[in-house]
């Protein structure tokens, strides 16, 4: 193992400063996958490992791997994505795929690890361009429906295929990436990432290790009553569907405070949309998550429950219609409590949290035992340019993850 932690931390922030330089502008990052930036950006990927001895390839979903062959047949992976949202920040994934390339350095030109080592970039994690975040990673754990993006175009009409093409990735191979990810024999898979919420800065923690993802329920919500003219319409006569789902919004966010979980309704939209008529339809969307499968399934019945009442009380009928779900993920317990020794030894405490966002961790920890650590976001702001974390505390969670990948790769 080659270098020290400190030193690692201060060159993993230098490469990260080296990376936004080369791929923002004055609006934030611009490194939206399948784009020229991103292009770049994966260009320096490569060379960085190439730099630290590793052997770069590319696999069919457009992920990056660079491997540093170790001494028994098992491999570690470790890495997140280089993608990022129109005017995004310079951390969203970046900290994750950079600080693999420093593992890469400590491992790559002195004597072999234990483990074969694979530093990942993981190709669309955002999905900012056409819908579908975790193209890579899910691409490569065998879950992407290829049917579901193949006919997917951008806002300026580029085909999701043709854009893909311009990168070498064929659609309709995509899940090839499976099959070339079995061949990797990977036995843990590990990811950094900010943590992109504000309850790490709210318990005045610089990182935290990450026990799961919380799983999902959303649903589109239909209220239909009955338009009518606004100023000869009684009060108490009227069946305002509007109404209705104000009600249920407000009792959703009770359900939300009940089971210490989140609700939001994100979308409405009230028709006839006139401001002289009483609603006569309104539809919003709900999203509702937590960490426990248990609570997601009561928190989701009791919202229909609730939602049925809003209804009945304001005289209109309600319909449901299921948008996306997914289970929660819990990762692995050995390597949750290897990350929470890591963060405990580089912080003194073993701070443990779930994660809200998805990331490519959920996809990889579907098929390989999976662990992510967070490092603290200011005011939780990420997806924009004021996305930040001071050196200080962000030098605490990469020294806390290269502690972690140490314990794990060597
Ligand atoms: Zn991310």
């Amino acid at each position: 193992m080659n270098g020290n932690l400190v030193e690692g931390a201060k060159r993993v922030i230098a490469d990260l400063r080296e990376l936004a330089a080369m791929t923002s502008d004055e609006n934030g990052a611009q490194r939206v996958a399948w784009t020229p930036v991103w292009q770049k950006a994966r260009d320096w990927f490569a060379a960085k490992a190439k730099e630290a001895g590793a052997e770069v390839t590319v696999d069919v979903a457009g992920n990056t791997w660079a491997k540093i062959p170790g001494n028994g047949p098992e491999a570690v992976a470790i890495g997140s994505h280089l993608d990022c949202v129109p005017n995004g920040g310079w951390l969203d994934g970046a900290l994750g795929a950079v600080v693999a390339l420093e593992v890469l350095r400590r491992y790559g030109k002195g004597t072999a690890p234990r483990h074969t080592l694979y530093a990942v970039n993981w190709a669309d994690e955002e999905g900012a361009r056409f819908g579908r975040s975790l193209i890579g990673s899910s691409a490569a754990s065998g879950t992407l429906d290829i049917a579901e993006i193949i006919h997917r175009v951008d806002n300026l009409g580029v085909k999701l295929t043709d854009a893909l093409a311009d990168h070498g990735v064929k659609v309709d191979e995509l899940l090839r990436a499976h099959e070339q990810l079995k061949e990797k024999n990977i036995k843990a898979f590990l990811e950094l990432h900010i943590e992109q919420g504000p309850v790490l800065e709210n318990m005045k923690k610089d990182v935290a290790c990450v026990y799961g993802i919380t799983g999902c329920e959303r649903h589109y919500i239909t209220f239909k009553g009955q338009a009518a003219h606004a100023g000869s319409f009684p009060t108490l006569m009227r069946q305002d569907a509007f109404l209705a789902a104000a009600q249920a919004s407000l009792a959703f966010k009770q359900i939300a405070l009940k089971y210490d979980a989140v609700c939001t309704v994100g979308k409405v939209s009230v028709k006839p949309d006139v401001v002289t008529i009483v609603p006569e339809e309104c539809v919003i969307s709900l999203d509702q998550r937590s960490i426990d499968p248990e609570a997601l399934a009561k928190m989701h019945a009791e919202a229909q429950a609730v939602a049925a009442k809003a209804a009945s009380d304001q005289g209109v009928s309600v319909s449901w219609e299921k948008i996306w779900a997914i289970a929660p993920t819990i990762f692995d317990e050995r390597l949750t409590k290897l990350c929470q020794e890591a963060v405990k030894e580089e912080s003194g405490e073993a701070t443990t949290v779930y994660s809200g966002p998805l990331h490519d961790a959920a996809e990889m920890a579907k098929i390989v035992p999976t662990v992510m650590m967070f490092a603290m976001s200011e005011r939780g702001l990420s997806h924009c340019k004021q996305e930040n974390t001071a050196d200080e505390a962000l030098e605490t969670a990469i020294r806390a993850f290269l502690r972690l990948a140490d314990k794990v790769v060597a």
